[in-house]
């Protein structure tokens, strides 16, 4: 990529999108094609073609998607199977009809079988079942890679993937009905110190292990593949530590200074035990992370709570 070529972020409203606008700009790129879901809906096929036709995007970012939490996940099936089939089938082939000389489809680690063993390398996708509450949305994001993967190999496109753990950050969703277990956290925790309540709700049973990154990191991992990597393979990007959704808890419990109980709510799902990523393939290409867990969390709650 060079400083003018023109990129196109699609979802760049969004937490990720908008993390790699960003690191772009801070980058010293400035010739962007933007969309956004009220000019352009991306689950339209003539909409995307016509807009490809116009803007002509040399490098593609493919962070648009439907997205949410576990409640989310297993409440809109229908909506995250469709809604991502269509979004990233029409940029895909889009960008491969204008001739798009690199693009990254950003994907999930809910793509891996719900007992796969753990850490979570790229080789296990495909080799068993899926966790039931998020996989209308997983079979989206598999379709996704192997769109990927097959136009490289008909075609020969330079489409990338990569599978992010769970992230958080800015622009981030606190609806506690569609967000994930961090920025759900991060509110209770909150409202509760400042409503004094005894309590917090915590779903689940607080043993499911995850694993999360701070969408800057996200951010400049996806900048330094999209710079220094073009194989078919696709690869994970997380930090290769994870915690029990009741450390999660206790951590941000304390860094919002709440004093009461924790209660587990054992009617809402679990989920997926555990999905640690497998680093390995991004760290031998020479990245790792700079923020850590807890700092993050920090972060993140002066910026949305305490401003
Ligand atoms: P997942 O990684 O796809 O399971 O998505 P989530 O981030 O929504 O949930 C991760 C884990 O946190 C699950 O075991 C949830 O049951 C648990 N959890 C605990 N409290 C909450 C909460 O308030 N909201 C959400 N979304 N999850 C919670």
């Amino acid at each position: 990529m060079n400083k003018d070529s023109k990129i196109y972020i699609a979802g760049h409203r969004g937490m990720v999108g908008s993390a790699i606008l960003r690191h772009l700009q801070k980058e010293g790129f400035n010739n962007f094609a933007y969309s956004n879901s009220k000019d352009l809906d991306l689950r339209d096929q003539t909409a995307v073609a016509n807009f490809f036709e116009k803007e002509k995007p040399a490098y593609v970012f493919l962070a648009a998607a439907k997205v949410g939490g576990i409640g989310a996940n297993n409440t809109y099936r229908a909506e995250f199977l469709y809604d991502n089939l269509m979004i990233q089938s029409n940029v895909i082939h889009q960008a491969y009809v204008h001739g798009v000389e690199k693009l990254m489809f950003l994907g999930s680690s809910c793509i891996y079988p719900k007992m796969a063993p753990q850490p979570l390398k790229e080789d296990y996708l495909l080799t068993g079942s899926l966790e039931p509450t998020n996989e209308p949305y997983a079979v989206a994001k598999i379709s996704g890679i192997k769109m990927c993967e097959e136009y490289r190999f008909q075609y020969g496109c330079n489409f990338i993937s990569v599978m992010p753990t769970n992230l958080y950050g800015p622009n981030d969703n606190y609806d506690l009905k569609k967000s994930h277990v961090l920025p759900a956290l991060l509110r209770k925790f909150h409202e509760a110190k400042q409503n004094n309540t005894p309590s917090v709700e915590v779903w689940g049973t607080g043993s499911p292990l995850r694993e999360f990154l701070h969408v800057e990191d996200l951010a400049a991992a996806c900048y330094f593949l999209m710079q220094n990597y073009s194989e078919k393979e696709f690869i994970n990007i997380g930090t290769g530590t994870d915690v029990s959704i009741k450390e999660l808890a206790m951590m941000i419990k304390e860094v919002v200074g709440y004093e009461g109980e924790l209660q587990f709510d054992t009617s809402k799902p679990d989920g997926t035990p555990r999905k640690l990523m497998d680093v390995g393939r991004l760290h031998s290409l020479g990245w790792k992370h700079t923020i850590e867990l807890k700092e993050g969390i920090e972060r993140t709650y002066k910026e949305k709570f305490l401003n």
